[in-house]
């Protein structure tokens, strides 16, 4: 369970150290989006935090950097212990604060817990130290060194699973590390820094600041960092490589949104593709990266495949986080919900046909209710704003196709380029998927949601930059050294018109 403590603001953890701000620029005011009567504290942030967290974070760095991989690797184990130990506690502030059923936080964590093993293992692996002979005399050696210091900027709908998918491989490869929560859960992050301190951490090596969106910004535009290692919506994305296109020294990772797809072909188990498809687009309330809201059904199979999905769209348990035999908590905040109606409205303006009509409910307590929505399209437009933004809403449209072809081009055709799945018994059809599709992940007779941590992921278009996280962060939180090496200097090669050494 979560303690009361949780909820009581520390302020921010710089330099070994948690304090309130002197002058605070602002306060964070955190409800219970399942039960808005319930005001869970109010946590202060400063103007000057982000300042102060990365003059220590560059303090801290030529020792961290010099440690030892072991020595780091030790302290990053002490650190999934703790995680271990309190894994109850922070899957309950987790819940609390999203809004996900309490048996979704737990997953959430133990993916933290695993992804400390997985970053020493495959991911030091990646950015090993490679050397090999290029010539007589002559060894070519191939480094990957840290950077320095790495923001980490979080998004709310996993905020302890992403943020410490950068945290973990930016320390492993000796990066120090300023982490910016998502303003609407900053007791995870207070919770993680707590964390951070039981393992040990030499002071200002990790370092936690609260804040909004400025407090990003003036973060994310430092000229003493090294990198930001964003996940979160693309316009902020694209914000963030506005503000620091002046300087080309700092390294940009962006994980952004989706607006992923499912193909079900006429070949396809109905069952395993509804549930699958259901499954993507309601789990953690639609506001997954990863979230299913676009499906092309073989028109032979689209009318049977509607009816599966209207009636497991129906049945989803809606409730609080923390009560019993609940799929999909409520929303993040008041305005997504609100964003539902207007999705609600605007799919009706552009011609859908409401199959399950969805949107805001009421819910066992005041919260920002909603049940699932599900729409029919007669054709697609790609200038549709319904069919084309993501609305991180349990939503998605169904529309059939005349043939795989179709199909593979409409997963394809989105400014976005995350995630998508193909559901069919043809292995040739999902290699051709796989080898033609602009995505950064290709799912096969398998959801949308639920990435492994031991492959990349990332996304091209708007959904990434091409620097996809997971395994493969610890490549982005390096950059590659190319050494010539010889034990003893060679003679002078002797070039036309060169002067011979006295
Ligand atoms: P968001 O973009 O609103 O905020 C993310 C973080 O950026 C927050 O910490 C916020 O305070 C900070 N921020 C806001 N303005 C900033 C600025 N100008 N400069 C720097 N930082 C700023 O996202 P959100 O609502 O928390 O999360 C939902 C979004 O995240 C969705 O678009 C979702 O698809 C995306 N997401 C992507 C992935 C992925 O791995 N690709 C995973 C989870 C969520």
């Amino acid at each position: 369970m979560a303690e009361s403590s949780d909820f009581a603001p520390r302020g921010d953890w710089i330099d070994g150290r948690f304090a309130l701000p002197e002058h605070a620029a602002g306060e964070i005011e955190l409800y219970d989006p399942g039960d808005t009567r319930v005001r869970l504290a109010a946590f202060p942030f400063a103007a000057d935090s982000a300042a102060r967290a990365v003059a220590a974070a560059r303090r801290a760095w030529p020792a961290w950097r010099d440690s030892s991989p072991d020595a780091r690797a030790a302290l990053l184990r002490r650190f999934g212990d703790a995680l271990r130990a309190d894994a109850e506690r922070l899957a309950h502030v987790i819940a609390t604060e999203v809004g996900k059923p309490v048996w979704e936080a737990r997953t959430e964590v133990q993916a933290m817990i695993a992804k400390i093993d997985i970053t020493l293992a495959q991911g030091l692996e990646l950015v090993a130290e490679r050397a090999f002979e290029l010539g007589p005399g002559q060894v070519g050696r191939w480094r990957s060194n840290a950077r320095g210091v790495l923001a980490v900027l979080g998004p709310f709908n996993f905020p302890g699973h992403l943020a410490h998918g950068h945290v973990v491989p930016a320390l492993a490869t000796g990066n120090c590390v300023v982490l910016k929560p998502s303003e609407k859960t900053p007791a995870t992050g207070q919770l993680y820094a707590e964390l951070a301190q039981r393992a040990g951490f030499p002071s200002g090596v990790v370092n936690v600041v609260q804040g909004d969106g400025g407090v990003g910004a003036s973060l994310a535009a430092l000229p003493e960092l090294d990198g930001v290692l964003f996940t979160g919506s693309w316009p902020v994305g694209r914000r963030i490589l506005e503000a620091t296109l002046d300087q080309p020294w700092k390294l940009v990772a962006l994980e952004m949104g989706g607006k992923n797809g499912v193909l079900v072909c006429a070949d396809a188990d109905l069952d395993a593709a509804a549930a699958a498809i259901a499954f993507g687009a309601c789990v953690t309330t639609g506001q997954r990266c990863s979230a299913t809201s676009r499906v092309f059904a073989a028109r032979e199979i689209a009318d049977a495949l509607c009816e599966k999905l209207a009636q497991l769209f129906r049945g989803i348990a809606i409730g609080h986080s923390h009560d019993e035999g609940v799929f999909m908590g409520p929303l993040i905040s008041r305005v997504a919900r609100e964003r539902h109606a207007r999705v609600l409205a605007l799919a009706k303006a552009e011609g859908a046909q409401a199959l399950v009509a969805g949107g805001p409910c009421d819910g066992p307590r005041p919260g920002h209710y909603v049940r699932p929505s599900l729409h029919r399209l007669r054709a697609h437009d790609r200038a549709s704003l319904y069919q084309s933004e993501e609305h991180f809403l349990p939503d998605a449209f169904v529309l059939a196709v005349d043939s795989t072809d179709e199909g593979l081009a409409l997963l394809d055709a989105t400014d976005f380029g995350l995630v998508a799945s193909v559901f069919t018994r043809d292995r040739a059809v999902y290699e051709r998927a796989a080898r033609t599709t602009r995505l950064g992940a290709l799912n096969w007779n398998a959801a949308t949601v639920g990435a492994s941590s031991k492959l990349p992921f990332g996304g091209v278009k708007r959904s990434g930059n091409d620097r996809p996280a997971a395994v493969s962060s610890t490549l982005y939180c390096t950059f590659p050294q190319a050494n010539l090496e010889h034990e003893e200097a060679p003679p002078a090669a002797g070039w036309p018109g060169f002067p011979r050494p006295a």
